[in-house]
């Protein structure tokens, strides 16, 4: 399960912000996960709670957003939305398309005290 090292990396990042911030506690962290991010948000949830214990963001909830995928095909130079990361382009159907949103994984936003 790799949502445990990526709640790894989130708390060192917060601590971090909270050594440069000052401050104490953090109530709640957005996280963007992209559909192509291969992160499972249960798992995520899970594993926030669990990394997170003795942390600044101890008990912090979780928001998760999203934004949808998408590619752009260097064939046809046309951007489409994806749900796949190997989908074909679905105009020209040759592809290759180069992703351009969607394996994004990342904090967008901290509520902190
Ligand atoms: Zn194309």
């Amino acid at each position: 399960m790799h949502e445990m090292s990526l709640c790894e990396n989130i708390r060192e990042i917060i601590e971090e912000q909270a050594k440069l911030d000052g401050f104490s506690h953090v109530n709640r962290v957005w996280l963007e996960v992209g559909p192509l991010s291969c992160v499972e948000p249960d798992a995520l949830r899970f594993g926030f709670d669990v990394v997170m214990r003795g942390s600044v963001a101890q008990g912090a909830s979780v928001e998760i957003t999203s934004s949808p995928a998408k590619a752009h095909c260097l064939a046809c130079q046309t951007t489409v939305q994806i749900q796949q990361r190997y989908d074909p382009c679905p105009t020209c159907g040759v592809g290759p398309m180069e992703i351009i949103q969607g394996d994004a994984f990342k904090i967008s936003k901290l509520e902190v005290v």
